[in-house]
Order: C-alpha cells, then sequence, then structure tokens
C-alpha cells in the first residue's frame, strides 16, 4: 500500500468516526451507544390455518386491535403530559389509523377468506396500505405510511404476546440510542432517564421524533447516513447536538476538549434562568418582547417561568382539532377568556382566528372538504368568509374574551385587501351586535394580519391602513415564497428562511408596517432560531413569538447583542441578495457567534 492509500484509508476512517447530520436538538452528551434495530428480533410468523382456527385467530386479533389502542392512547397521554403544543397530538394520527373500520375488517377478511394466521393477514395488508400511501402525492399522506408502520409493528408483537414492554426500548443503562430512524412510538417509549441523546441514519428537522426530541429537551442528531452501520453497542460517543456532530471511540484529546465544552455548557445553562425572567432586550437596552406561541393544550400557569411576555400567538385551531367539531360560541368564549385571565397586567394575547386546512386538517374532514391542494385551497381566513356563520361566532367569542384581559386579534393567511375589509367588517358587526345586547367588549380591540403568504408581504402597505399589528408566519411565508412544502422532508433542505426573496418580503413588510406606525412582530419557528432572531431585529422586527421552552435560549443570546449590531448584520444581509441561502445563514451564524461564543455552549 503506497502512502496515498493510506491518507486514503485514514481519511475514510475517519469519515466513519466523526459523522456530521442535521442537528434537531441542542445539547452535549457523551455515553455508550446502545444500537437499536428496528425489526431486527421481529421475524412475522406467516402459516395457513384451518378453518376450525378461524374464530381463535379472528378473536387474537381483535385482541391486539384494542390493546393496541389502549396501548397509544397511554402513549398520547403520557406526551401530553411531558409536552404542549403540536407535538402532542402525534398519536391522534396513529389513532385515526388504529380506528379506520376497513384496516380491521380487511384483516379479518384475510383470516376468514384466505386462511391465514392474524399476523400474516395483518401484514399483507399493512402492506398494501403502506403502498397505497407511500404512492400518494401529498406528502402529508406519505407520511402516514410511517405512521403505518409504526401501528403495525405494534399489532405484530401484541400477537406475538410480546406486549407493550417490548415496544419501549429495553434500556438498562444510560446510553446514546443509535438507530436508523425512530417512530415517534419509539421516540415516546424511550426511558428518559436512561437516554443521554439519539442519533439516527435518517430524519429531518421536522420529523416526528426530532418535534419530540426537542420538546423533550433530549440532544438529538438526525440524518447522519450510515452511523447505525459503523457502530456497536458500547461504542464510546460524543453527540453534539448544537452543531449536528458525532464522534465514534474519540482518542483522549476529542474526550477532553468535549468533556470541557459540557462543563462549561452546564454553567452557562444555569446562569440561562436568572436572564429568563427579565425583560427581553438588547445589550444596548433596546426591548424586544418575547412571546409565546401557545394552543389550547399550553400549560399557561408555566408561561412566566418561561420567560414570556405575552402571548403572540394563540392557535385556535386546535379547540376544533382536539374535539373534531366546532367549539360551540360558549365553549370558545370559556377558552379565551381562560387565556385572557391567565396574562398578568399590561401583557397581551393575540388570537388567531380559525387557521384550519393545509397541515391542520380536522380528523375526520369534518367542516372541511378534502382538496387536491390543501395548502393553496380553501383554507383559514378564505374559509371563515366562505363560512360566515363559523367566523360570526368565534369572532363574537373573541370579543367577548376581551372584556376579560387584553385581547387581540389576528387573521391569518390574507392574501388580499378585500379580506381584510371583509374580516373588518364582519368584526364590526359582531361588535354592534354584542352592543345591541349590552355584553361587554373591547371597543378598541387591536387587530393583527399575518404576514405568511407573499402577496401580503407585497400589498403591506395597503394592508397597514387596516389593522394596528403584523405578525410574519415564517413557516408559511418560506412555503410559498419558495414552493417548498413545509411538511415535506425530501424537499426539507430546500426549506430556507435566509433565502433572498424571503428576506426581501420580510424587509417589506416591516417597512410598511413602521411607515404606518404599526408594530411587527415575527411568530414562525425561524424566530426561535437565535441567528435569526438576530437578523429579524436588525431588519427592524419588533416583537418574537415561539414555543415557550425555547424563549430562555433566544432571549439570553439576544440580550448579548447590541441593536447596533442586529443592525450591521441586516445591512450586510441586504447586500448579499444574490448570495445562496445557506451561505447567508453561515455568514449571520458566524457573526452571531463572535458577538456570543457562549451560544456553542448553550442547551
Ligand atoms: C406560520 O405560518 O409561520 C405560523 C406561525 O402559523 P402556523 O405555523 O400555525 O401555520
Ligand atoms: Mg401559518
Amino acid at each position: 500500500m503506497n502512502s496515498d492509500t493510506h491518507a486514503a484509508c485514514d481519511t475514510a476512517r475517519d469519515e466513519m468516526r466523526v459523522m456530521t447530520g442535521l442537528a434537531v436538538s441542542r445539547g452535549f452528551v457523551m455515553g455508550p451507544a446502545f444500537l437499536y434495530r428496528a425489526g431486527s428480533s421481529e421475524q412475522v410468523p406467516e402459516y395457513r390455518i384451518e378453518p376450525e382456527q378461524v374464530e381463535h385467530e379472528v378473536a387474537r386479533l381483535v385482541d391486539a386491535f384494542a390493546l393496541t389502542r389502549t396501548q397509544i392512547n397511554t402513549l398520547a397521554q403520557e406526551l401530553k403530559k411531558r409536552i404542549n403544543g403540536d407535538e402532542a397530538s402525534i398519536f391522534d394520527g396513529h389513532l385515526m389509523i388504529l380506528d379506520d373500520p376497513t384496516l380491521q375488517s380487511t384483516c379479518k377478511e384475510k383470516i376468514v377468506k384466505d386462511l391465514r394466521n392474524a399476523e400474516a393477514a395483518v401484514k399483507q395488508v399493512a402492506d398494501t396500505y403502506s403502498s397505497i400511501f407511500d404512492a400518494m402525492d401529498d406528502s402529508y399522506l406519505r407520511e402516514r405510511a410511517q405512521d403505518v408502520g409504526d401501528i403495525v409493528k405494534r399489532i405484530l408483537r401484541n400477537l406475538s404476546g410480546v406486549g407493550s414492554d417490548a415496544s419501549a426500548l429495553r434500556v438498562e443503562y444510560p446510553c446514546i440510542v443509535v438507530a436508523d430512524e425512530l417512530s415517534p412510538s419509539e421516540a415516546i417509549s424511550l426511558p428518559k432517564h436512561q437516554i443521554l441523546g439519539f442519533a439516527t441514519d435518517r430524519g429531518s428537522t421536522t420529523s416526528h421524533a426530532s418535534l419530540l426530541a426537542r420538546a423533550l429537551g433530549i440532544p438529538a442528531v438526525v440524518g447522519l447516513g450510515a452511523l447505525s452501520a459503523h457502530v456497536k453497542s458500547g461504542d464510546l460517543l460524543l453527540l453534539d447536538g448544537t452543531r449536528g456532530k458525532v464522534v465514534v471511540n474519540p482518542d483522549s484529546e476529542e474526550r477532553a476538549a468535549f468533556e470541557k465544552m459540557m462543563a462549561r455548557s452546564r454553567t452557562l445553562t444555569e446562569s440561562l434562568e436568572q436572564a429568563t425572567m427579565q425583560p427581553g432586550r438588547t445589550l444596548d437596552v433596546r426591548p424586544v418582547p418575547f412571546l409565546a406561541n401557545v394552543d389550547s393544550s399550553t400549560a399557561l400557569a408555566d408561561l412566566h417561568t418561561a420567560g414570556a411576555e405575552g402571548i403572540g400567538l394563540y392557535r385556535t385551531e386546535y379547540l376544533w382539532l382536539q374535539e373534531d367539531r366546532e367549539p360551540s360560541e360558549e365553549e370558545q368564549t370559556q377558552a379565551y377568556t381562560e387565556v385572557a385571565r391567565a396574562l398578568p397586567d399590561g401583557q397581551a394575547v393575540a388570537i388567531r382566528v380559525l387557521d384550519l386546512g393545509g397541515d391542520k386538517m380536522p380528523k375526520s374532514g369534518g367542516i372541511m372538504h378534502r382538496e387536491a391542494n390543501p395548502f393553496l385551497g380553501n383554507r383559514s381566513i378564505r374559509f371563515l368568509l366562505r363560512n360566515p356563520d363559523v367566523f360570526h361566532r368565534q369572532l363574537r367569542a373573541v370579543l367577548r374574551a376581551s372584556a376579560h384581559g387584553n385581547v387581540q386579534i389576528l387573521y391569518p393567511m390574507v392574501t388580499t385587501i378585500d379580506e381584510l375589509h371583509a374580516a373588518n367588517m364582519e368584526l364590526h358587526t359582531c361588535m354592534a351586535e354584542l352592543k345591541a345586547q349590552g355584553i361587554p367588549f373591547d371597543e378598541s380591540i387591536q387587530r393583527g394580519v399575518m404576514i405568511e403568504v407573499p402577496a401580503a408581504a407585497l400589498i403591506a402597505d395597503a394592508l397597514a391602513k387596516e389593522c394596528e399589528f403584523f405578525s410574519i408566519g415564517t413557516n408559511d411565508l418560506i412555503q410559498y415564497t419558495l414552493a417548498v412544502d413545509r411538511v415535506n422532508e425530501t424537499v426539507a433542505r430546500l426549506y430556507q428562511p435566509t433565502h433572498p426573496a424571503v428576506l426581501q418580503l420580510i424587509d417589506l413588510a416591516v417597512t410598511a408596517a413602521h411607515a404606518n406606525g404599526l408594530r411587527v412582530s415575527v411568530c414562525g419557528e425561524t424566530a426561535a432560531d437565535p441567528v435569526m432572531a438576530m437578523l429579524f431585529i436588525g431588519m427592524g422586527v419588533d416583537e418574537l413569538s415561539m414555543s415557550p421552552n425555547l424563549i430562555r435560549l433566544v432571549k439570553r443570546a439576544i440580550s448579548q447583542i447590541s441593536f447596533a449590531d442586529a443592525k450591521a448584520l441586516a445591512d450586510s444581509v441586504r447586500r448579499m441578495m444574490g448570495t445562496p441561502a445557506d451561505q447567508i445563514y453561515a455568514f449571520c451564524r458566524n457573526q452571531l457567534i463572535k458577538l456570543v461564543p457562549d451560544l456553542l455552549y448553550l442547551q
């Protein structure tokens, strides 16, 4: 072997030892690997049965479905106890699939007609379901193929009598779980006290397991390629969930450096707690209120300790999604009043009217019709304007709650000026009605418009004349500007918050807002990335709204930079409009790290 070949081997070995992927949940951990191979021990027995065994097999099938339902319900409740927000409803989708009457009846048919054992019947039917979902154009439905797989695994385990214990990972020591991919069931079944982190070959920032890792505070790196092929249980791993790096069997130097970093991170993280309770502001004391994004499942009592200074986005659609029906005006009034009352004096809640459709579809369809392209269909404000009774009831409820606290109203997905006119008109009708009925409400309630469609940013000046504030919904603004489905993993890398087109639209919205004396917030997920938060503040954004559990980190980062630094960053970025989005992001990140080197160590 010549020296070149030696070098090539070393490089290859090194590449396998130090692997990079997507940093999906911050934090640093060191510990032994636990290699989890889903399905390796799960040989599905498939055989023909005699007619007299049919009854017994059907009974086993029914029992396994019932047990699976109980287990998923338990997981769902467990999850709701542990986290707030969208992530808590992951298992609702599983239950929907499990409760689909054709799933069980088709399995039964295979047993009765084809004389197959229950396991074989489930497997065959599941394969058909998965391939149907897989072939669908709709990425949301395609993702359901993974959910089907998750449920089927559980049914098969229950059939085999291994039971629910086996569906939790059996982990006997604190470890970093390494897997090809983790399903939501597997991720939630992780015994949290034993799991230091997880690292998977596949997955994206938005996959269920990543959402759960963030919500549970478990450091995680996904999309590592072939990590699980190179690691065996017991190998020592260094996992950096902040930069998306995993080192396998580090040498003593790497290990010492990492330990130092972990210690520093711990000290800094402790100091975060104090900063959390201070009002959000830059180093040169420019106030930047940090608001929370919440929905009806959020523990309101915890908002204060999370450092929230109000609620920038209250997603009302979860009231519909949880019950799978429209809540009555009374129920809505009660829910909105509860939030209004929960906030300390001086803090406001922006109640966003119904944003159903797109990624937020009711389980049974219900009041929404299935559409070929729901993200571009009759969703959100469009739906409300076509269903004035629903809109009317909701507006009355929001107004009634406004008598009990500082309530604001937020219109989602506004695309045209006449939508805003129509919404305001409906609001005035409700106000007149309440007044005539002698029901109290805030007559000068503030009205906000979500800027989440490029068209809205482009006509922001006109919109600003008919409302009191803007809230930029980057989740949708990025999707609609870049034509990238926000829930499609395949195109996740094209979903770029620093794409110059997105930034120019935000600039337009901020300029129009300020020219008309409006304040503007960002309430999309990107607001919770300290790098983007700094850039937004530099671009003139007045407030940031995010998941409560992310406030402390971003607040701390922003308290370390001056407004002048942020503005200089935004100015530099404005000169980079011909630069690819990832380079703009890297530039912003470097600037922030230069100013706040601690950030690398914060969890
Ligand atoms: C957004 O689009 O950025 C937003 C905050 O709204 P949602 O995520 O609820 O669509
Ligand atoms: Mg949106």
